[in-house]
């Protein structure tokens, strides 16, 4: 890889530990949320072979613009990392003036009509996802609403297959685990 994007992917990886330093995962372990990023970066990075730095970045960056309170805009982005990566930052952040049952719908709607990286990204996040609530559940989750996330996860993802098969593979057997 170019020594350039060696640097932008690290220049991600500080940008995304700061605009998260204050948030943790609502697991029971409450996980910093940098943890959730690099997870998702990783997948992203094997399904790709190491092979798309850009989306590796993205991956990286995928929550930044999710809540205002961390004051990062897509221009910003667009300015660090440029249009490419914030394009796709964009396509996999919800509208946040939606309330969050319609965001959740909108993902469903929105699945298949993401580009090919968003698609890789999404199931990425959803597997990363899954694992998490496999591995240290949100304490206050009764089993239905644990259900209830991975059907419609399970429901999102459907909309993006066809990408990759082996980051499809990965979901499908965290989702195989989460059947109970
Ligand atoms: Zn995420």
């Amino acid at each position: 890889m170019e020594s350039e994007n060696v640097l932008q992917i690290v220049y991600a990886l500080d940008f995304a530990a700061c605009a998260h330093s204050t948030q943790r995962r609502k697991g029971g372990k409450r996980e910093p949320y940098i943890n959730h990023l690099t997870e998702v970066a990783r997948l992203a990075a094997e399904a790709t072979n190491g092979t798309d730095d850009k989306l590796i970045i993205a991956a990286l960056l995928h929550d930044v613009l999710e809540d205002q309170s961390m004051h990062v805009s897509y221009e910003m982005i667009v300015e660090k990392f440029g249009k490419e990566v914030a394009d796709i930052v964009q396509e996999v952040t919800d509208d946040r003036s939606l309330p969050k049952a319609e965001r959740k719908r909108m993902q469903v709607m929105h699945a298949p009509h993401l580009s090919q990286r968003a698609k890789i990204l999404k199931i990425a996040d959803k597997s990363a996802n899954l694992e998490s609530i496999l591995k240290t559940p949100p304490l206050d989750w009764s089993i239905t609403r644990k259900r209830e996330y991975f059907d419609w996860a399970a429901e999102v993802v459907a909309g993006c297959r066809g990408v990759n098969a082996w980051i499809e593979a990965v979901f499908d057997e965290r989702l195989n685990r989460a059947k109970f």
